[in-house]
């Protein structure tokens, strides 16, 4: 009698689990919000417990499993058991495929299986700007060149296609999460969906009109619609973007974090990019752009600040005991001349370190993860005259579960264990450039090209396989952005009034 009671009450967990779990996920965000309307994290959803999954549908097995756990586990021979969107397990690879036996197979033999990259900063619709105005500083780049090609050009279409440009290309080079800061965010977070990414998409908040809003009221009226449409999907968490401390005011930016807080919707945020906005803010304000913010109470650990590059000590002790979550974009800060953030000393602050790319339109001009990577240990390195300044591990960290931490979502996403969702990437090790390999951090940071980037999969979901994309298609998107650049051209090309 015991023992058919427990077997009836194993039998009927799986399915109040699977009953109660998505109306909890959807109640999350408004419950947690009514609570505590001081800044916190936005909520986790709630995961099924890994004992409660049955079976596997999808194996991937036989690769070097660089797991990026606490631990740095690297399993040789290893395999990875995916059920929907969730891992299952992480082990040797015979063993899985005992326990396992009828899952579909990934045949990872001769490949690294590393969890998907998480690009922290990007504008990825900026793709259609691709190269516009190349060698600037920061402020010529963006008030004369992609401020007035963005108010001529940019359109809820603009969006969708770049967008989908961005996402061909992050696909392609293992991204399957990223953090967005642009307009017509709804309809990036519809492009993103559909290329089956998960996005941290933050719709922008400005002092001045923009290409989907004239005003700070209507942007936030937006947004509010935008937050409300998207809370509780399991692939796009909406957010909210004011721009920078130098193009929204205290108002503007106070205004921004209570909407957000509201919706426990993470904030997004350029913050310390150059040492212009540093020394103005000084002058002005009589603080640093990270005191101000927390002056003004904005900084939180909701909030992800990319750059970061011009800030001294006590702002990264402030950033630190705000839980603050840093997107470090190398690419960008050595092709605006904006100078060189001071990862080192960050990292050892305990601070909330992930890699971005920023915009692919001059401030980088490629959504890469590998080059950013790459990029981020080597300019430590050069401009402290020190080849351990930043290191191989250190920075394939901040690419993944590094990236995940910066977003607050550490316990979903950023390294391959149960439990986790299932955002992996499989790595090709027989190009010329790849061989022989005798470290696999070294080999992944300093000899791999985004193009070794095989097949990905994104909440269990195969979206490149053997590099033949599954979600998108390459040669209409390409096409359509060729056509873009044209408009863009001519419009440009035409004296405006
Ligand atoms: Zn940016």
């Amino acid at each position: 009698m015991k023992l058919r009671s427990l077997f009836s009450a194993y039998l009927a967990l799986p399915v109040l689990l699977f009953l109660c779990a998505p109306s909890a996920a959807r109640q999350a965000p408004d419950s947690g919000a009514a609570q505590n309307p001081a800044p916190h994290p936005p909520p986790q959803r709630p995961r099924l417990p890994s004992r409660s999954v049955p079976s596997a549908d999808l194996l991937i097995t036989g690769g070097t499993v660089v797991t990026m756990d606490a631990s740095h586990r690297v399993l040789e021979d290893g395999a990875v058991a995916v059920h929907e969107a969730q891992i299952v397990a992480v082990g040797p690879r015979a063993d899985l495929e005992a326990r396992y036996p009828s899952a579909r197979r990934i045949d990872a033999h001769g490949r690294i299986v590393l969890p998907g990259f998480i690009n922290t900063h990007t504008h990825a619709a900026m793709s259609l700007l691709r190269g516009i105005a190349n060698d600037l500083t920061l402020e010529d780049w963006l008030s004369n060149h992609i401020f007035p090609a963005e108010k001529l050009n940019v359109t809820e279409d603009f969006c969708v296609w770049g967008t989908r440009l961005a996402a061909l290309e992050m696909i392609e080079g293992g991204t399957t999460t990223f953090a967005d800061m642009y307009y017509f965010e709804d309809a990036v977070a519809r492009e993103t969906k559909a290329a089956g990414l998960r996005g941290v998409l933050g719709e922008s908040v400005i002092d001045f009109p923009v290409p989907d809003s004239p005003s700070v009221d209507q942007s936030l009226a937006q947004i509010e619609k935008y937050l409300e449409r998207w809370k509780g999907d399991p692939m796009i968490r909406a957010a909210v973007a004011p721009h920078s401390p130098y193009t929204c005011s205290a108002g503007t930016l106070q205004r921004a974090a209570a909407l957000a807080r509201r919706f426990g919707a993470p904030l997004l945020i350029h913050v310390a990019e150059t040492r212009h906005e540093r020394d103005e803010s000084l002058e002005k304000k009589k603080l640093s752009p990270v005191a101000w913010l927390d002056s003004i109470g904005f900084l939180g650990p909701d909030v992800l600040a990319a750059h970061c590059v011009w800030v001294d000590d006590a702002d990264i002790r402030t950033l630190a005991a705000r839980g603050v979550g840093c997107a470090h974009n190398p690419a960008s800060n050595m092709m605006l001349a904006s100078g060189v953030a001071p990862v080192p000393a960050m990292l050892a602050a305990g601070l909330r370190m992930g890699l971005g790319t920023d915009s692919p339109a001059g401030s980088g001009n490629r959504l890469d993860m590998m080059d950013a990577m790459d990029l981020a240990a080597k300019l430590q390195k050069v401009s402290r005259l020190d080849p351990k300044a930043l290191t191989a591990w250190q920075v394939l960290e901040m690419a993944t579960i590094g990236g995940a931490r910066a977003l607050h979502m550490e316990d979903q996403i950023g390294s391959l264990e149960a439990g986790k969702q299932a955002d992996i990437i499989l790595l090709r090790t027989d190009a010329p450039h790849e061989v022989p390999a005798y470290d696999v951090a070294g080999a992944i940071v300093y000899s791999m090209t985004a193009g070794d980037v095989e097949t990905v999969v994104v909440a269990g979901r195969v979206v490149m396989e053997r590099r033949r994309l599954l979600t998108l298609d390459s040669p209409s998107i390409l096409a359509k952005a060729r056509e873009y650049a044209e408009s863009v051209r001519k419009s440009l090309a035409t004296p405006q009034k």
